[in-house]
């Protein structure tokens, strides 16, 4: 099994999986044949994650998984695809939420998929094209709440799941594979 060693400052030694390489975190008087012996010792949890990680990219090359990393024309093409297919949703479920959204606008942020401003404009990631359409609902249901209210309050998912009903698998899997995708900006 390969894996690549990384020595620092820390008290413990870790083994961390990512994306599909093997890091172990080791203490800076940690040995190669100790990293090794550690490799060996959870050689089952390891070839359990790779696998998982391997299944993902299956399931998920559905639409935009992949190592590469997006183009500046794959960047705009997935923002005009995200004007397109968002208002008809955006407009549904503003209707079910009861609200009335400002202005709407895509953009490439690395660490999020929606955004609201108290004033209720809403800026999505237009990697959100990349991922399944309950994904999309998720992410606009989840905006569009805060317009109602401004916080991450048992309140405010009340709201969210009586809109959508699915939110807590869809935001899940977003949870679970979304940093796939924001590692391609
Ligand atoms: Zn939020």
């Amino acid at each position: 099994m390969e894996y690549e060693i990384r020595r620092s400052a820390r008290r413990s030694a870790a083994i961390e999986i990512k994306n599909d390489a093997v890091i172990v975190r080791v203490p800076m008087h940690y040995s190669d044949a100790m990293a090794k012996e550690l490799v060996k010792k959870h050689r089952g949890w390891i070839e359990k994650k790779l696998r998982q990680i391997d299944e993902r990219k299956k399931d998920a090359a559905l639409k935009g998984f992949s190592d590469e990393k997006l183009t500046e024309a794959e960047i705009r093409r997935l923002k005009n695809e995200a004007r397109k297919a968002f208002p008809e949703r955006i407009e549904k479920y503003a209707q079910l939420v009861g609200v009335t959204p400002g202005k709407i606008s895509f953009g490439t942020a690395k660490t999020r998929w929606g955004s609201c401003s108290a004033g209720g404009n809403i800026r999505f990631n237009a990697l959100l094209m990349l991922t399944p359409d309950p994904v999309i609902d998720s992410v606009i249901v989840h905006e569009l709440c805060h317009i109602k209210q401004m916080n991450h309050s048992k309140r405010f998912y009340e709201e969210v799941v009586r809109v959508f009903p699915e939110y807590r698998k869809w935001n899940g899997w977003l949870k679970e594979n979304g940093k796939y995708l924001l590692q391609r900006l």
